[in-house]
């Protein structure tokens, strides 16, 4: 495969997304229906029980979607990509049991336990097979970032450090022909969060997600790219329109 194809699998809740062409690449697994069942979202933490709403149907899960678009994850998906361990983006890994799976170690390693639990994650709910091939971001650096980890051989798709959101949170980069995907995860709620440097309200450290967009923005003025955040309404009309960012608007 030559081509590079993103797509986004779920728009809303989920931030699943699919690159190639050393296979496909999933980013993220998007939520579960599961999280309406009474107790499966913590009582006792504010940010469920008050700050959200979250609804979500079984066929809006990524194994039905990605059935949805004939691609079985066992055999069409060559890695899942986590940007970070929210329980919004780790709902689906029921789905891909059978997948290679590749995450930030810092972000592991604040989202397991108690100190995860307060975080929004939640890790009493992923699986006992859960064990991913954990990296870190200290390979070269691509424009503004001083370090990245290169997903495939080629270096087109591959992983840069995006605090802010939350602490070891990346994004992921693809590169394609004469455009760049930015795939931010929840780095930005919005592109306008970008352009304007202004974090949303869910952020850990305002400062560090400042610095974030900053770097963000340097990277878009130097190559051509699609500014893609999990959570961004806007997001598939850009890339349906293959609308790069602009620092003003
Ligand atoms: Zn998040």
């Amino acid at each position: 495969m030559n081509s590079i194809e993103v797509v986004y699998v779920v728009p809303s809740w989920a931030s699943g997304q699919v690159t190639r062409p050393e296979g496909r690449f999933l980013v993220d697994t998007g939520d579960t229906a599961r999280n309406s069942v009474p107790g499966y979202l913590p009582w006792w933490n504010p940010f469920f029980t008050k700050e959200v709403v979250i609804k979500v149907a079984p066929f809006e899960e990524i194994g039905f979607r990605l059935q949805e678009m004939g691609l079985d994850p066992a055999r069409d998906i060559a890695a899942v990509i986590l940007t970070h361990f929210h329980h919004d983006h780790t709902g689906g890994l029921d789905h891909v049991p059978h997948t290679r799976i590749i995450a930030p170690r810092e972000s592991w390693n604040v989202s397991r336990g108690f100190q995860g639990k307060m975080a929004g994650c939640l890790p009493q709910r992923w699986p006992i097979w859960l064990k991913p091939e954990l990296v870190d971001i200290d390979g070269p650096a691509v424009g503004p970032f001083p370090h990245s980890h290169p997903i495939t051989k080629d270096g087109r798709i591959f992983l840069v450090a995006t605090p802010g959101h939350s602490k070891g949170h990346v994004s992921v980069v693809v590169r394609g022909e004469g455009v760049s995907y930015f795939l931010a995860g929840d780095a930005a709620y919005d592109e306008a969060c970008v352009r304007d440097e202004q974090p949303d309200g869910v952020t850990n450290e305002p400062a560090l997600s400042i610095a974030t967009f900053k770097a963000i923005k340097t990277f878009a003025a130097q190559e051509s790219t699609i500014i893609l955040p999990a959570h961004d309404p806007e997001g598939p009309a850009r890339l349906a329109a293959s609308q790069p960012f602009k620092a003003s608007l």
